[in-house]
């Protein structure tokens, strides 16, 4: 997803809520969800229906589920009543976990069918408000883990599932969610069940419905896939401008990693809190963002990123976030850089690097891989995006282009439709080019900072500079650096292999040198000051 700060600001410190423990998590593997929800617009109670397959892993008694409990405002679900393969159970809702019970214990590699009843107000989720037309609309909004605000579910990116959405609402409302449409009819009067199928596994933060009285508008397809719009109608025009782009961005990672994961992709208008969600081909985008003028541009290329990374290759757990975000924020940058040439991608590069050492200043104890971190939406970070996406960057100039792309596109193929730690990608990378990348990976991603240089330069004798470099930072990097030597007229760049705390080059010049400056051509992710002696 895209950050919006200002929304951020100013939400509720709710998502490190109660959650099962992780042995009771890994305990099941849901296969499939499918979910029947009743929606009105008298009030915002939603009344749901969850029937869930799901193997059990480990033998025993007693099997969790994530589901928020009702809490103090009344906000919240209550179960209803739960039957574990068609037979009746006991279960019992209490801090977000619910416990279900089987007069036989659960045996290991089992298939259960769950069928569980519950009804409330999401206080999370699903938001239920009025968009800036003041109509009234649903749209889920899942990250990191708020999907069991309206869903019960194993809520977490590690156990993926395929999902069908059955939705009865008032029939004013056009109903999107992921996969395909697989019925829409008027029930009773007055409303409309919509019926939405995805067949492929994908985890619970990005299954979503979304309800409003949308304009939907054909885009156009790529290689059978159907791309669509979905705006309120008052921004008909543009909307449907602005988003067909994505028509234009999809051949990009189609060429570049593999075909596209879903069976569609509508662009939807909604009110997430994040400024796009990449939603399972259904990506919702913040409220504002259309603009007749295709400005967001970059936010369409990033979600559309995700489709490959994140939601169909998933990272195992939120610390490997930047296997989602930073390979949306790197492969946006090398979009720019397809589109718009080498200039733009170093002119993006450097504004990352500026927003890397700012969040350094503020953290310098975060490495990008955080296991500590527990309130996911911290590591909403310059770490995970910009950090994760240098790192790529980094990685493409050590590797060369072909291995990069060799390498990014077997980590998708190997990991599509499952799921992934950096570990993982590293091996891949390894194999792909032959290079040892331990050094490399454990100082970038394992590790917090990054190199803090000064660079000290004078001419000296039988036409040669000295350079000596510093790093100031607690332990040394490993890199190669570029330096550019200019008298005024001419320009060299010469390479040097820096791995010490202090590191002194001795390098011949056709001529006295007047300025040097590092890193010409933006592939360091690093700080620096130069001094000359005279
Ligand atoms: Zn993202």
């Amino acid at each position: 997803m895209r950050k919006l700060l200002v929304l951020l600001l100013s939400i509720p410190a709710i998502y490190s809520t109660a959650q099962k423990n992780e042995d009771a998590r890994i305990s099941i593997d849901v296969i499939h969800y499918n979910f029947q929800l009743r929606l009105n617009d008298d009030n915002n109670i939603i009344t749901g229906t969850a029937e869930i397959d799901l193997i059990c892993r480990k033998p025993g008694n007693q099997l969790t589920l994530d589901l928020m409990s009702k809490n103090a405002d009344g906000k919240g679900m209550v179960v209803g009543s739960v039957e574990i393969n068609n037979t009746k159970s006991t279960f019992i809702h209490r801090d977000n976990v619910l416990a279900l019970a089987n007069q036989e214990a659960f045996n290991k590699d089992s298939l259960c069918h769950l069928r569980i009843t519950y009804s409330g107000i999401p206080s999370d989720g699903l938001i239920i408000s009025t968009n800036k037309y003041g109509h009234r609309t649903f749209f889920a909004d899942n990250w990191p883990n708020r999907a069991h605000n309206w869903i019960p579910c194993n809520d977490h990116p590690s156990d993926k599932a395929s999902v069908e959405f059955i939705v009865t609402a008032p029939q004013h409302y056009q109903v999107i969610s992921n996969g395909i449409l697989v019925e829409r009819s008027n029930t009773e009067t007055g409303m409309m069940l919509s019926h939405w199928k995805e067949t492929n596994v994908i985890p619970t933060k990005v299954m979503v419905i979304g309800l409003a009285d949308f304009a939907v508008g054909f885009a156009g397809s790529l290689d059978c896939i159907p791309v669509s719009s979905w705006v309120f109608p008052e921004e008909k025009i543009n909307g449907f401008y602005d988003y067909s782009q994505a028509i234009d961005i999809l051949p990009f990672f189609v060429q570049k990693i593999a075909p596209y994961p879903f069976s569609k992709l509508a662009n939807v208008q909604s009110k997430t809190i994040f400024g796009g969600m990449e939603n399972a081909g259904c990506i919702f985008y913040f409220e504002n963002s259309i603009n007749g003028k295709r400005k967001e541009e970059g936010l369409l290329v990033h979600e559309i990123a995700h489709q490959w990374f994140g939601n169909s290759a998933t990272e195992i757990n939120w610390s490997h976030l930047w296997l989602s975000e930073g390979f949306a924020t790197y492969l946006t940058d090398l979009y720019f850089e397809k589109k718009y040439g080498k200039d733009s991608l170093q002119a993006i590069l450097k504004d990352q690097r500026g927003k890397v050492i700012s969040y350094y200043e503020k953290q310098p104890d975060r490495p990008v891989v955080d296991s500590l971190e527990t309130n996911y939406m911290n590591l909403l970070n310059a770490n995970s995006y910009q950090k994760g996406g240098w790192v790529l960057h980094m990685l493409r100039r050590k590797l060369g282009d072909d291995l990069f792309w060799k390498s990014v596109s077997t980590y998708y193929r190997t990991f599509a439709g499952k799921n992934a730690g950096t570990p993982d990608f590293k091996k891949i990378c390894e194999e792909i080019s032959g290079i040892n990348l331990n050094l490399f990976f454990d100082q970038w991603l394992y590790h917090p900072g990054h190199p803090q240089l000064t660079i000290q330069w004078k001419n000296i004798s039988s036409g040669s500079v000295e350079v000596t470099i510093r790093q100031l930072q607690k332990k040394p990097f490993e890199f190669p650096l570029d330096i550019l030597f200019s008298d005024g007229k001419t320009n060299l760049i010469r390479n040097v292999s820096v791995s010490q705390t202090e590191s002194k080059f001795e390098i011949k010049m056709p001529f006295s040198v007047e300025s040097i400056s590092l890193d010409p051509s933006t592939n360091l992710l690093a700080e620096w000051k130069i001094n000359s002696v005279k």
